[in-house]
């Protein structure tokens, strides 16, 4: 891992930095790049104006690892009106959501009754729970509320990591239940001992974590497969591969993040690939916004040219 990416990443984890930055105009200057606002609003007129070139949305209110139950329940109330509001775009915006953020590391027990109240409002809306995966260690909790909760109500997804040696087994675990599965590389610091270090080693194993979601085990347990990725190269090495399998274009679906790869976003789109693009919105950016700087450093020159040229 480089050091700038690590450096970032530290940074994410600092509670100084969080409290102070978000506080700087050029900051914010910065994170509008890759957020249209704070509001659930700004949120909706994101995705107004992503539908003319047939991109839907899939939504997150940016928070994690609450501390305390009345914010963990100020955020399930949240997502359960939003639910309900963004059934006046059509397709609805998909909600994406971290149980972190819905009180896991106070009591996983209590947090469930959380996801079951938004599986049940996304299921009663014809709409589509997404979960985050945050670091290693919530995995395994991860997975077992996911879990439990299809068993209830099927239209529920969960975020796997390629960078992680595991997720071909829990890969093989989510097919098996037909569960749907985005497949990212994986944003957090994770240890040589839990997770690939070099990473052309993470993008090969991608490669293999993806083709498996597309093969016929998975087809015919109905997974929902979605490369949760902006790397055009694997993106089109897939869709060859599902080509020359005779997939349809639809076989799998792209979601990138708000703000990144917008040419290759309207390309897929218009050649008939199902493209989503998840926007965020609300106060808590900066760890997140510091996990976007870490997966390209080059972002980082963004922000310093921006501090330059206001004076900020
Ligand atoms: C829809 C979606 C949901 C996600 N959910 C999770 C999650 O739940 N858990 C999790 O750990 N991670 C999540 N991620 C983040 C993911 O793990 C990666 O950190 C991130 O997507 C960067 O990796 P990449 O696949 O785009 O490939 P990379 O190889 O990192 O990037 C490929 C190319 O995309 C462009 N690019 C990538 N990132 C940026 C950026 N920040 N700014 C500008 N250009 C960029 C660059 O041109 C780069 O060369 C999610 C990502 C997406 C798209």
């Amino acid at each position: 891992m480089s050091l700038m990416r690590s450096l970032l990443l530290a940074a994410s984890q600092n509670r100084w930095l969080r409290e102070r930055a978000p506080k700087h105009a050029f900051v914010r200057r910065a994170v509008s790049r890759f957020m249209p606002g704070e509001e659930l609003d700004d949120m909706l007129r994101a995705a107004r104006a992503l539908a003319p070139d047939g991109i839907h949305a899939v939504f997150t209110r940016l928070g994690e690892n609450v501390t305390d139950w009345a914010e963990a329940d100020a955020v399930a109330r949240h997502y359960l009106d939003a639910i309900d509001r963004v059934r006046g775009l059509s397709p609805s915006p998909e909600p994406s959501v971290k149980l972190t953020q819905l009180g896991l590391d106070l009591d996983s027990a209590r947090c469930y009754p959380h996801v079951r109240a938004l599986a049940e409002r996304t299921h009663a809306t014809g709409n589509y729970l997404w979960i985050d995966m945050e670091q290693t260690s919530y995995v395994d909790v991860t997975l077992d509320l996911v879990r439990r909760v299809r068993a209830e109500f099927p239209r529920v997804g969960v975020c796997l990591q390629a960078y992680l040696y595991r997720t071909a087994d829990d890969l093989g675990s989510m097919i098996d239940i037909g569960a749907g599965v985005r497949l990212v590389k994986g944003a957090y610091n994770e240890p040589r001992t839990v997770a690939f270090p070099k990473k052309s080693d993470v993008d090969a194993n991608y490669r293999s974590l993806a083709e498996t979601m597309i093969g016929d085990r998975a087809r015919a347990a109905g997974v929902r497969a979605v490369l949760g990725t902006h790397d055009v190269a694997i993106i089109d090495a897939m869709r060859q591969h599902a080509r020359a399998r005779n997939l349809p274009a639809t076989a799998f679906e792209v979601h990138m993040l708000y703000g990144i790869q917008r040419e290759a976003q309207l390309r897929l789109a218009r050649e008939g690939v199902p493209v989503r693009v998840l926007v965020a919105y609300g106060v808590y950016w900066f760890a997140w916004y510091m996990r976007r700087l870490a997966e390209r450093p080059a972002n980082v020159w963004f922000v310093l040219r921006s501090l330059r040229e206001t004076g900020g």
